[in-house]
C-alpha cells in the first residue's frame, strides 16, 4: 500500500471509534479493505465484532498469528486534528487505529507476496473492556486456525519514531479494575446520630487501601491500587446513602494480584464492621500479565538489532495491562512498544502519535515474518 492510502486509512479509523465489542463500523471497514486485497490464498472468517485472516504459505511448516486490538474509548477528544471523531464522547486515544492501519499494511503486503508460512492476521475487539482477548482464544475458529507464535505491538508516546522496544520475559503488568459500592443510611446533615455517613466511610477506606502497598506487599515485588474517582452523596446538606470508588490494581506477579484482593476484601470487611454499613466489590475487567517468550522475543530483538531503519530498545517492564497476555498464556510470541513520540500519555484526550510509526512498523514486521 502506498503512504497517501495508509495515511488515509488510519485518519478514517480515527473517526470512528467504538467501544469494546461495538466495533461494527470498524468491523466492516476493514472486511471493506481486505476485499481490496487479491484472494487468491486468503480466507476471512469473522468472530462477534473482530476478524480473522488466514493467510496460507506457499510451503509452510507453522502458522506465525500477527494480533491488532481494534476498539477505541469512552473519551472526549481534545487533539487539534482536521479528521476527529466523529462519535461524540467516543476516542482512539490509545492508538488502536494506528494499530490495524499496520496489520492491513502488513496483510496487503503479504497478499500481494504470497508468504512462505501460513499468517493469521489477528483483528481483537474490546481489548479497553470487557476483554475480547480471552474469548477469542476460546472460539471455535480461533482453534481451527490456531498460531504456533503470535507478535502484536502498542504504540509507546515517549518514544522516538524508528524506536522498538521490547524485552524477553515479563513486559505488563497483571491488571484489574475495581469497583466498589458502600451502602449505608442517609440522613439530615444536623442528625448524624440517625444516620449512617457513607462519605465518612469512603474516607476512611481510601485512606486505609494505601497500606497495602506499603505493608502488605515484598518491597521487591511491585503493585499498585489506586482509586481514580470518587463519588457520593446528593446535596451538601444530606448524609450520604451511598459512595462509590473506582481504581485499578497493577502487580508485577499472580500472586501479589491475589494477595493484594484478599487484602481489600478484608479491610472492605472492616470498613463494613466498624461503619456498620455494607458494601459490594466488582473486579471488572482482569487482565493476565504479558509474559514474552524468552526464545522467540530474543530471535526478534536479534533480528531487530540488525535492520538499519529501526533503533531497538531493551526496556523495563511496565504496570500497563494489556489482554494480549491471554496469548501469551497459551502461545509463545512477543509483545513490543512501537515509538510514536507524542508528549501526551496513552488515554489523554491530546495524543497525537506520529503517523510515520505506521511505516517503520510495517517494513519491519513484513521482513520480520517474511524471514521468521
Ligand atoms: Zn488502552
Ligand atoms: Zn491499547
Amino acid at each position: 500500500m502506498k503512504q497517501e492510502e495508509l495515511i488515509s486509512i488510519r485518519r478514517e479509523l480515527h473517526q470512528i471509534p467504538e467501544i469494546g465489542f461495538e466495533e461494527v463500523k470498524t468491523q466492516n471497514y476493514v472486511k471493506e479493505k481486505i476485499a481490496g486485497m487479491p484472494d487468491n490464498y486468503v480466507t476471512i472468517k469473522e468472530w462477534r465484532t473482530g476478524l480473522l485472516v488466514f493467510v496460507e504459505g506457499h510451503t509452510p511448516s507453522k502458522t506465525i498469528g500477527y494480533r491488532t486490538d481494534m476498539d477505541g474509548l469512552p473519551i472526549k477528544e481534545q487533539t487539534t486534528y482536521s479528521f476527529p471523531s466523529l462519535h461524540e464522547g467516543n476516542m482512539h486515544a490509545c492508538g488502536h487505529d494506528l494499530h490495524m492501519t499496520i496489520a492491513l499494511g502488513i496483510l496487503d503486503h503479504f497478499a500481494h507476496n504470497q508468504p512462505k508460512e501460513n499468517l493469521l492476521f489477528i483483528f481483537q475487539p474490546a481489548e479497553e473492556g470487557p476483554g475480547g482477548a480471552l474469548p477469542m482464544l476460546q472460539s471455535e475458529v480461533f482453534k481451527q486456525w490456531k498460531p504456533d507464535e503470535i507478535y502484536a505491538l502498542h504504540i509507546a508516546p515517549e518514544y522516538p519514531v524508528g524506536t522498538i522496544a521490547t524485552r524477553p520475559g515479563l513486559l505488563f503488568a497483571n491488571t484489574s479494575e475495581l469497583f466498589i459500592n458502600l451502602n449505608g443510611i442517609g440522613g439530615h446533615a444536623a442528625r448524624p446520630h440517625q444516620a449512617n455517613d457513607m462519605v465518612v466511610a469512603a474516607s476512611h477506606l481510601v485512606t486505609q487501601l494505601q497500606t497495602i502497598v506499603g505493608r502488605n506487599v515484598d518491597p521487591l515485588d511491585s503493585a499498585v491500587v489506586t482509586i481514580g474517582t470518587i463519588e457520593g452523596g446528593t446535596k451538601q446538606n444530606i448524609i450520604a446513602e451511598t459512595a462509590r470508588l473506582e481504581g485499578t490494581i497493577r502487580t508485577l506477579s499472580l500472586e501479589s494480584m491475589q494477595k493484594v484482593k484478599q487484602r481489600i476484601r478484608g479491610i472492605i470487611q472492616g470498613v463494613e464492621t466498624s461503619f456498620d454499613c455494607s458494601a459490594t466489590i466488582d473486579w471488572g475487567s482482569t487482565y493476565c500479565q504479558v509474559s514474552n517468550d524468552e526464545r522467540l522475543t530474543q530471535a526478534f530483538m536479534n533480528f531487530s538489532e540488525q535492520q538499519k531503519d529501526v533503533h531497538l530498545i531493551e526496556c523495563r517492564e511496565a504496570m500497563t495491562g494489556e489482554d494480549f497476555g491471554y496469548f501469551l498464556e497459551e502461545i509463545p510470541g512477543t509483545m513490543f512498544w512501537l515509538g510514536v513520540n507524542t508528549p501526551y500519555g496513552l488515554h489523554d484526550a491530546r495524543i497525537e502519535p506520529n503517523e510515520n510509526a505506521i511505516f517503520t512498523a510495517i517494513s519491519h514486521m513484513t521482513a520480520f515474518l517474511s524471514q521468521a
